[in-house]
């Protein structure tokens, strides 16, 4: 079953003001329905993810070497630093656990532990 909420880099979309004040479309909502297509993307995360299939990076065997994750995580600033946390709970612990931690959040990122 496709897990929306969860942004293919671990950021969590559902609790994330963003979306909730409609600025943004979240990462995956819309492209399995047709009322969004994969191929206007510009995050090179999404769109791979997307097309294999996957509900996010965390589920990818190639996630502990694929630049292209690695690279953004590593980004310098505390948001990423979290999403690769998310991530890396996901590939431990698995969505339902993520799920009930995630949605006490009040942005695209919080508390794991
Ligand atoms: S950075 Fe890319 S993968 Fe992460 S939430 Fe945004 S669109 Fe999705
Ligand atoms: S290859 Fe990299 S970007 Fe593509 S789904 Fe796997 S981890 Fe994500």
């Amino acid at each position: 079953m496709a897990i929306l909420e969860v942004g293919c880099c671990g950021a969590y979309c559902k609790t994330c003001p963003e979306l909730i004040d409609k600025h943004c479309k979240g990462c995956k909502i819309g492209y399995a329905d047709g009322t969004r297509d994969i191929a206007k993307a510009k995050c090179k995360m999404k769109v791979c993810c997307i097309q294999k299939g996957l509900n996010a990076c965390a589920d990818c065997k190639s996630f502990p070497r694929c630049e292209t994750i690695q690279n953004f995580h590593n980004k310098k600033s505390y948001k990423y630093k979290k999403y690769k946390e998310s991530s890396e709970f996901i590939r431990e612990r698995g969505y339902k656990a993520f799920l009930k931690l995630a949605d006490t959040w009040t942005r695209a990122y919080g508390k794991l532990r």
